[in-house]
């Protein structure tokens, strides 16, 4: 299977929180997109790492996507060591996507910027033909980030305003994680009602920006170019 973009988060909901309206929006498009997640979430304060492996797999049918897959990783210590960086090798191997999606370099949560790192070498080495010569190299021609917790000036934003109320289902699905009353368990920030109020302010705050409703913002590290300069207007 050859995928168009495939999403790489460091927990299970993290693409649900940052970028699943734009995931929506091209799987609406017909394009074909994937997520990996690289740790099981065994550190988590609520959850086990099966209750969220449920939650993933429901989460996964509201996004359209074609594949998800966990690496099991070490939650809370993600390492850029080779045993990491060839697990993330396999997988752009397996799944050849043109477009990575990432989350942002800088982040308070160590897992995400160390992710960031992990995911971003890896990419790089994928597609040297000396590596592990048994699978066929692939390099990603894009590498696109995701705003997790600290934010960036974004390169562009994704008009996510239809895709809205399908990504707020399926972090819906997180009923471990999330704000949920129903649930027994210690509170975190995560599991407060005004951190979905951040998710909903954030995405109107960056639709804002584009003269829409609801908005993802992206960050890039290089200069996009520009086909056709007048497909801008
Ligand atoms: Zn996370």
């Amino acid at each position: 299977m050859e995928l168009d973009v495939l999403a790489f988060g460091a927990h299970r909901d993290d693409i649900e929180l940052t970028c699943a309206g734009t995931m929506l929006k091209l799987a609406d498009h017909g394009y074909k997109t994937g997520i990996i997640d690289l740790t099981a979430g065994e550190m988590g304060t609520r959850g086990t790492p099966e209750e969220r492996e449920k939650e993933a797999e429901e989460s996964a049918k509201i996004l359209m996507i074609q594949c998800r897959e966990n690496l099991y990783i070490p939650d809370a210590n993600i390492e850029i060591n080779m045993e990491n960086k060839l697990k993330v090798v396999k997988a752009i191997r397996k799944y050849k996507p043109k477009i990575i999606f990432l989350p942002y370099w800088q982040d308070r949560h160590p897992d995400h910027a160390h992710a960031s790192q992990l995911v971003s070498e890896s990419a790089f080495i994928a597609g040297l033909s000396k590596l592990m010569p048994e699978i066929p190299r692939h390099r990603p021609e894009k590498m696109i980030y995701y705003m997790c917790h600290y934010e960036f000036t974004p390169s562009f934003i994704v008009d996510i305003t239809e895709q809205n109320d399908r990504k707020i289902k399926a972090i819906h699905c997180y009923k471990s994680q999330i704000y949920n009353p129903n649930y027994q368990g210690e509170q975190t920030y995560i599991s407060s009602p005004e951190y979905l109020d951040s998710i909903e302010v954030r995405s109107r705050y960056y639709g804002g920006h584009i003269k829409c409703k609801h908005g993802e913002p992206f960050l890039l590290r290089e200069a996009i170019e520009i086909k056709d300069i007048m497909a801008l207007v």
